[in-house]
């Protein structure tokens, strides 16, 4: 069971870290030796950008000491190849665009290697993606963007097959987590779609890994936190690409109906129900009467919807559920428009929505794929981008997940109603596809497991930004102490542990914890990667 450790102390500010490191090891010089200096910036400019990451919350920034940005992969390998050389090496992260809640993605007073400048350096970002039609597959560097991905498949009539709901994130950032959306459950995440990686590993080695070939860095580094290696490069299988999407959401007014729908639709093993299988991508989510409108995923109604839509959820006691699935259709990848009419006719006859509430919009495949990009670019418009979020991502078995409604988001999230914004997300994936090879950590006792995504922003509504902040944490808090009591067996997507003991104990278990650190002594035995994610602190 993982317990959220909301408050920690800073060890020593990320200032004094700096200062020291400075003052006491000349380590530019040593760079310069290496050749790389050149790429490497100290000044205030460059150190404050690459501390900050979307969480925004203060207490988790730290400065680096420099940022390095590197034009080609053995850029890297020098630079982790000259700390190795130290009697203290300096710790070294890798940046993709900071998309991380906790400061994942920092180095508290060492190096950050900021990951787009492959793209950029080495003559423009579309350098580094390249597909292979007879293939297959698509060649991207570890710093591509999704969106990018996409656009250099889609111009082959080819398409990854499983995605993030943003695509705006980097290829080696989702990789290192998990990477899921609503076409997990057939899927698998992200990282069960890998073919092949070049990564650099903590002793400035670089490798080419696969299932075939070095298949334990492989799968170390796939949901790794950016312990065992930087990626620098992944080769993603390709699929013939559908035209267009049927984007359907429908909504239900008790987490029953809502529940045993999604579990029809993604039911790919059983052989039995007319609806496994039907939709491409399932998701869900939670509308609760403070989200309803405000967030940045419910473009989809109309004001005359809206109005409908909140009388239903006060006839329902406050909280409303919404089943969202998208049906591809057209193009060399999917069936043409009578059979997606058989496909939605069915669906819309079979599921237990309520009636009257299901609303259909038809989008272009790469429109779907790229939703969240809207939202941002209207939260940007009115300053609402940049704000803190502090986001809460669970996987939860099966069976439990009536009992986490009741006690969240029927009690905990209606009695603090807050006003905060955001969406909750919920839906469930099936186990089997995914690799319990790889490091990434999902509940394995059952045959399905739900994802919830409390995706809230503190944005001021009545209250001040900092009160409202304080406030969503302490009811992240409660949900993880809730979850304790009632001995639901939760684990931690996106995870955040404050100290090492938390992270071996409600986070790994003994097992993959013993395989996690075994992993850490072959590929990083002097824990340089990723210190910001708090798993190792020194040398093992
Ligand atoms: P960063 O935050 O820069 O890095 C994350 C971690 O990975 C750090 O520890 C870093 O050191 C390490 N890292 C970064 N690049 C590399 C690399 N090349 N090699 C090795 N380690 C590396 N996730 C989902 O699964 N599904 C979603 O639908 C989804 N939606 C999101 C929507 C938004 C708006 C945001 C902000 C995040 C979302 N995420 C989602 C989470 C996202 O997958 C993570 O934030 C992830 O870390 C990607 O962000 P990044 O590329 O900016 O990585």
């Amino acid at each position: 069971v993982a317990l959220f450790v909301l408050s920690f102390s800073l060890p020593a500010s990320a200032e004094q870290h700096a200062l020291a490191w400075r003052s006491a090891s000349a380590l530019p010089d040593e760079l310069r030796e290496v050749g790389i200096r050149a790429l490497i910036r100290d000044d205030a400019e460059a150190t404050t950008l690459a501390s900050s990451d979307f969480g925004n919350v203060s207490v988790y920034v730290d400065l680096p000491a420099a940022v390095l940005y590197p034009s080609c992969p053995g850029d890297i390998a020098a630079l982790l190849r000259a700390s190795c050389a130290r009697a203290s090496p300096f710790p070294v992260s890798a940046r993709g665009c900071g998309h991380s809640i906790r400061g994942q993605a920092s180095a508290p007073g060492a190096v950050v290697v900021d990951m787009p400048s492959l793209g950029r350096l080495a003559g423009g970002s579309a350098t580094r993606l390249s597909v292979s039609v007879d293939g297959r597959y698509i060649d991207a560097g570890g710093e591509q963007l999704w969106v990018d991905v996409l656009q250099a498949s889609i111009a082959h009539g080819l398409t990854p097959r499983s995605w993030t709901d943003y695509l705006h994130l980097t290829v080696g950032g989702t990789l290192s987590n998990a990477g899921i959306s609503g076409q997990a459950y057939r899927h698998g995440p992200q990282i069960s779609n890998v073919q092949e990686l070049d990564v650099i590993t903590g002793v400035g080695q670089i490798v080419t890994c696969s299932k075939e070939k070095h298949a334990d860095l492989f799968d170390a580094v796939l949901g790794g936190l950016g312990q065992f290696g930087v990626i620098t490069r992944a080769r993603i299988p390709l699929v013939p690409a559908p035209a267009r999407a049927r984007w359907v959401r429908l909504l239900y007014t008790d987490a029953t109906a809502l529940t045993e729908d999604q579990e029809r639709l993604i039911d790919l093993d059983s052989g039995v129900g007319a609806l496994s299988g039907l939709m491409n991508y399932v998701e869900g989510s939670v509308l609760a009467d403070q989200g309803l409108v405000g967030s940045w995923r419910s473009s989809f109604f109309s004001d005359a919807d809206a109005a409908r839509v909140a009388t239903l959820a006060q006839e329902a006691g406050g909280v409303l559920y919404c089943l969202e699935g998208a049906l591809y259709y057209g193009g060399a990848g999917a069936g043409g428009e009578s059979d997606l009419g058989k496909r939605l006719e069915l669906l819309l006859h079979e599921l237990r929505y309520a009636r009257g509430f299901a609303f259909v919009q038809d989008v272009s495949y790469v429109g779907f794929l790229d939703r969240v990009r809207d939202g941002e670019l209207k939260l940007r418009a009115a300053g609402l981008w940049d704000v803190p979020h502090p986001w809460l991502n669970l996987f939860l078995p099966r069976s439990r997940v009536l009992d986490f409604a009741a006690g969240v988001f029927h009690g905990i999230l209606r009695r603090g109603n807050t006003g905060a914004m955001g969406p909750v997300l919920i839906y469930p994936m099936n186990r089997n596809r995914w690799d319990s090879g790889a490091s990434a950590v999902f509940p394995e006792e059952e045959e399905v497991f739900y994802t919830v995504g409390i995706l809230r922003s503190a944005t001021p509504a009545s209250t001040d930004g900092g009160q409202l902040l304080r406030l969503l944490e302490d009811q992240n808090g409660e949900i993880m102490r809730f979850c304790e009591e009632a001995g639901i067996g939760c684990v931690q997507y996106l995870p955040y542990y404050a100290g090492q003991a938390d992270w071996e104990k409600k986070h790994f278990g003994p097992t993959k914890w013993a395989k996690f650190v075994e992993r850490k002594r072959k590929y990083d035995p002097k824990a340089i990667l990723s210190r910001g994610q708090r798993i190792f602190n020194a040398p093992l």
